[in-house]
This record gives structure tokens, C-alpha cells and sequence, in this order.
């Protein structure tokens, strides 16, 4: 039956798959096909582990001193019952035969069916038996780890011809991963896995999660509630993420409908592919500058592809997050900052320093485990000031990637005027040290992030104290307005239009004019083409945005009159419902 599922539309395309379920605690899991001669091979591995856990049950079982609880041994009995069900054996085997997964993924997949199945049940007792079976598969995935399987890296993700639809019921059907929450650190490992799409139950449209999947280009909706438990396992389901919404077991119609959209979007793609070289100039002859976004070095190869002219936000977090407490050391860092200054091939990476808490945790902590409000916690700089030796490692490497082409150094979340002292005494302390041991390193023009609304608020001080600032208006937004960015049930409040906000750009934009320092955009409504003429008119000439949306801002730019958007931009941001004018405009 056909159902749709709504939530926020996130990155823009259609994905059209085959479901996989994967819940939060087995994001780890590595996703990735096999080779069809290596099926027999993976269960064999798949077997192997299993055996070597029923022996591990069977000995504790044999040990048991004598006065052990009777519960005990019958815990034992069920766990090894469970580990030799037929539905739980045959159905992984199916898995990694006709869908060519690999077994750690087979098996997950497995128990997300039977974990369903389990929670249908009538019957508490029974009903109770999915933890013991979550506890069971865990065995079986640890005694794999370690014996890695044949396939010595995951392949590249299949490929299929955009806007085919493969309706074939084998193993290369393009895939839909519905999580109920992934952390960015989660997502960025699915940057370069098999997914087409993606769908999580919770999260807000600049949620950091949100953002990545933006930036990967690929189909995704969040904030869709209830999906992971509405969607079963390998369910046909359509994302649609322009308009934010998940069809399930759609019906031939609907399917060919979506399929023509997916070959829309396409043939629109390759339109403004023709803009790659076309030099970002406004009709009245206004040169402006499109810069990239980017979480990791290799993402400056999708930056020139569209044609940006440098980096204007590299979240250097990516690089800290999911590692386990292990945090990169200097030489790490200097390395993937030279990367992505050498990738940019003498074009100007804005590296901004670490920017963790919130809805980036280090490590696996699930935001809203974490602190009661993280959001406003101990996040970015303050974070950065309150580990002095972990900062100066960065600056360093900052410092010498600095020696291999143009460098800016990016503050975030600075709000009180302390906390530019303390960084600048930081800074050069970490010069200093570099200069002492004789390290080659390079200049680096300082900016400051304007993305409190308190720095907005005295924003002729950060002027006064930076080469340049950068406006984040996500954080700004969120801050304004007190909405949490990663939290889908106060979404419709999260305003980009509300007069607070733009106002405040207004006059970040108007600091750097009377200041003669250039103000930069890097949050997402940079690479919104809808508000494009807006913030051109309100004077911004600097947008930094995900390569994705680079050519479609670049076309609004070409149509364009900036020194005519002014009085109209004013105009917007003095009404009492921005949004109306602009519509009414568009
Ligand atoms: C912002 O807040 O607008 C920004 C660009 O930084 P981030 O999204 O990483 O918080
Ligand atoms: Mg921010």
C-alpha cells in the first residue's frame, strides 16, 4: 500500500530505492557489496564467526559454577537457540546471495527484520527476546571484526544511469539508507558508500547531518518523525528531497512520475554545468565571489569542478569527530590542511578551527545524551580556549600548511571580546614556537565568525580586531531566534526571513564597508539561489556555499543588478514580513 511520510527537505533530487534500515548503534557496520564469486566465501567467514561464538556460549555454559542463578543457564540455552534459528541463518545468507552484501551488513539487516517481528508480538516475554538477540548478533559481529573479509576495500558504489529506473529485483537496485538519527561523523563515513538517498527520523535543515548530506549531492530528508518505524527493510520507497517527502511502496504511476522528475533534475544539472567557466559577474559588472564549503581535503576536487574560486569554510571538526577521544596530532592536521591547500591549486582555503559540541559531538555521544543544552555549551572557540595545547596544535598546523599557498584562518562562535585577546595571545604563541624550532610555515589573514547575535551587536569591535569576517548565519539563526537548528519539532521556526536576522547581516555587511574588511556568507542560505538577490542587494559580494549549489547562485548572479537590488533589499529587510516581499518579488 502507498503511503508518504513528510518531513524537511534537505538536499535536492530524487532517490528511488530500495530501503535499508540500519538503527543508530550499528552505524559502524561496514556497508558495502561483494563480488558475486565471493558469496560463498562470506558466509563461509559468516560461519566461522557464528561457530566460534556458539562454542564461546557452550563453554561459559559448561563453567557455570553450580550455585550460578538457573536463570543463567536458560539465558545461555536462548542465546543459542537464537544463534542457530533458521530465520536468523537463512535470511542472512539470502541477504549476502541475492543482494550481494557484505556479512557484517547481511546480518544487521537480518536483525532489523526479526527486531521488527519482535516487537509486533503479543506476548511480553517473547516480545523481550529482541534484546537478547541484539546481544547475540553483537557476538557474532565482534568475532568478525578482526577477521576482515576477502574484500580488501569496499568497492565504489555501484553505478546506474541517472534517471533509470532499476526495477530489477536483484542486487543492484540504487539503495535508501532510513536511520532513526545519524551523527555527522556517521554520515561523512557514508560519503563515499553505496547510498542513493537518505532518511532519518529527527534532525533540523542545517542540522549538521543535514549538511553533509547536502554537501555528498545526494537526495535526503530529515525530520521525517516516525520513518525508521513506518519503512520496513527493503521496502521500494521514493525521497524526494526538494519537497522534504518519503513515498513507500509506490504505485507504477507514481513511480514513472518520479522517474521523469529524476531525469528533469538531471538535464538541469547539465545545464548549469555550461556555467562552470562563466566568470560570477552581476549585469551592472560586479565581480562576486564563490567560494566552497568543505569537510574533508579531497572535497576541493568537487570545488573546481564547478568552478569556486577557494574555500570559504573548511569545518576542520570533520577531521577530529568519530576517532574514539584519539584526537589528530599536528603532523595529521598539517598534512589534510596541505591537501586541501595544494588541491586548490594556489586558490585561498578559509580553514576554520575546530568546531565541535552542539550537534557535532567528538564522539559518539548522541547530542541529547550529552549536555542538558549543548547548543549553548562548550562548543568552538570556547572548547578551543578551554584546551590551550590541543588550539596551538591547530594553529600550528594551520601555520605551516600556510607555507604552501594562500591561507585564512576562520574563528567560530566568538563572542565576547576576551576571547579575541585570548586567540590572538594563542596565535602567536603558536608562531612563536613554529619560528623557534625553524618550521617553515606561512602568513595567515585572521577572520572572526559572526554567528552570535552579541558579535553582530558590536560587530565594529570584531571589524576593528579581524582581517575579514564570515557570517554564519546557521548558528546566527538558531541564536536569534532561540531555535535549537537540530531539532525538527520547532523547524517551522527556524526563519532564514525573520527581520531580526537580516537585519543583522545588514549591518555585519554595513561594518565591513565603513571598515574597509571584507565580510564573507558561509552559512546555508549562501547557497539558497532564492535569496540570492536579497543578500546582493543588502551588499554581500562573498558567498561560500556547498559545490553543489555554486552554479545555481552563480546563474542568479549573471541575472542580477546589484546596485538596482539595493533600495528593494532595504526595503525587504525594514518590512515587517520579509518573506511576502520576497515572494511577491520572485
Ligand atoms: C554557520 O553557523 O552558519 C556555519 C557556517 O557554521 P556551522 O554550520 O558549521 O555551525
Ligand atoms: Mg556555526
Amino acid at each position: 500500500m502507498t503511503f508518504s511520510i513528510h518531513g524537511l527537505a534537505v538536499a535536492r533530487g530524487v532517490a528511488i530505492g530500495r530501503a535499508v534500515l540500519v538503527a543508530s548503534s550499528r552505524l559502524d557496520v561496514a556497508h558495502y557489496f561483494i563480488e558475486a564469486d565471493q558469496v560463498e566465501a562470506e558466509i563461509a567467514r559468516l560461519r566461522v564467526a557464528r561457530n566460534s561464538v556458539v562454542e564461546e556460549l557452550q563453554r561459559l555454559q559448561k563453567d557455570l559454577p553450580k550455585d550460578a542463578p538457573h536463570e543463567l543457564a536458560a539465558l545461555l540455552d536462548v542465546h543459542l537457540m537464537l544463534l542457530q534459528d533458521e530465520e536468523l541463518t537463512t535470511g542472512v545468507k539470502r541477504w549476502i546471495r541475492e543482494r550481494l552484501y557484505n556479512a557484517e551488513w547481511a546480518l544487521t539487516t537480518q536483525y532489523e527484520v526479526l527486531a521488527r517481528q519482535f516487537d509486533e508480538m503479543e506476548d511480553a516475554y517473547l516480545r523481550e527476546r529482541k534484546a537478547d538477540l541484539e546481544q547475540v548478533v553483537e557476538r557474532v559481529l565482534r568475532h568478525m571484526t578482526g577477521a576482515a573479509s576477502p574484500v580488501a576495500a569496499p568497492p565504489p558504489a555501484r553505478a546506474h544511469r541517472e534517471g533509470e529506473l532499476l526495477l530489477d529485483d536483484r542486487h543492484d537496485v540504487p539503495l535508501v539508507l532510513v536511520a532513526h538519527d545519524l551523527s555527522p561523523a556517521d554520515m561523512l563515513q557514508f560519503k563515499k558508500s553505496v547510498f542513493a538517498g537518505f532518511v532519518t527520523d529527527v534532525g533540523g535543515k542545517t542540522s549538521h547531518t543535514a549538511i553533509v548530506a547536502r554537501s555528498m549531492d545526494i537526495p535526503a530528508v530529515v525530520g521525517a518523525r516516525t520513518a525508521s518505524q513506518l519503512v520496513r527493510q527493503d521496502d521500494w520507497i521514493i525521497v524526494d528531497g526538494e519537497a522534504g517527502i518519503v513515498i513507500v511502496d509506490p504505485s507504477p504511476i507514481i513511480l514513472a512520475e518520479y522517474g521523469f522528475k529524476q531525469r528533469q533534475g538531471a538535464l538541469e544539472r547539465e545545464r548549469l554545468s555550461r556555467l562552470r567557466h562563466t566568470p560570477a559577474v552581476t549585469r551592472d559588472g560586479q565581480r562576486i565571489e564563490l567560494l566552497a564549503n568543505i569537510e574533508m581535503p579531497d572535497d576541493t576536487r568537487a570545488a573546481l569542478k564547478v568552478g569556486a574560486v577557494g574555500v570559504g569554510l573548511f569545518r576542520s571538526e570533520f577531521l577530529f569527530m568519530g576517532r574514539h577521544g584519539v584526537l589528530p596530532d599536528e603532523e595529521e592536521q598539517y598534512q589534510a590542511y596541505r591537501a586541501a591547500v595544494e588541491g586548490m591549486q594556489g586558490l585561498p582555503v578559509t580553514i576554520r578551527t575546530v568546531d565541535v559540541g552542539a550537534d557535532k559531538p567528538l564522539d559518539e555521544v548522541r547530542h541529547d545524551e550529552a549536555h542538558l543544552n549543548p547548543a549553548l555549551g562548550l562548543r568552538a572557540i570556547r572548547w578551543s580556549l578551554s584546551e590551550p595545547a590541543m588550539f596551538l596544535t591547530q594553529l600550528r598546523a594551520i601555520l605551516r600548511a600556510a607555507a604552501h599557498g594562500p591561507v585564512n584562518l576562520l574563528i567560530p562562535m566568538l563572542a565576547h571580546l576576551g576571547e579575541i585577546r585570548q586567540t590572538q595571545v594563542l596565535l602567536a604563541q603558536a608562531r612563536a614556537q613554529l619560528e623557534r624550532a625553524g618550521t617553515p610555515h606561512g602568513w595567515v589573514r585572521v577572520g572572526a565568525m559572526i554567528e552570535v547575535p552579541a558579535a553582530a551587536l558590536i560587530v565594529d569591535r570584531f571589524a576593528q580586531g579581524f582581517d575579514f569576517l564570515s557570517i554564519g548565519t546557521n548558528d546566527l539563526i538558531q541564536y536569534t531566534l532561540a531555535i535549537d537548528r537540530a531539532d525538527e519539532t520547532v523547524a517551522h521556526l527556524y526563519d532564514p526571513l525573520h527581520p531580526a536576522v537580516l537585519r543583522l547581516i545588514a549591518a555585519t555587511l554595513d561594518a565591513g564597508t565603513r571598515h574597509g574588511k571584507p565580510v564573507s556568507l558561509c552559512g546555508e542560505m549562501a547557497g539558497d539561489p532564492a535569496l540570492t538577490r536579497l543578500l546582493l542587494g543588502l551588499g554581500l559580494r562573498s558567498f561560500s556555499m556547498h559545490p553543489a549549489q555554486i552554479l545555481a547562485v552563480k546563474q542568479e548572479v549573471l541575472r542580477a543588478d546589484a546596485a538596482r537590488l539595493r533600495d528593494w533589499a532595504l526595503a525587504v529587510i525594514a518590512a515587517d514580513e520579509p518573506a511576502a516581499m520576497l515572494a511577491a518579488s520572485a
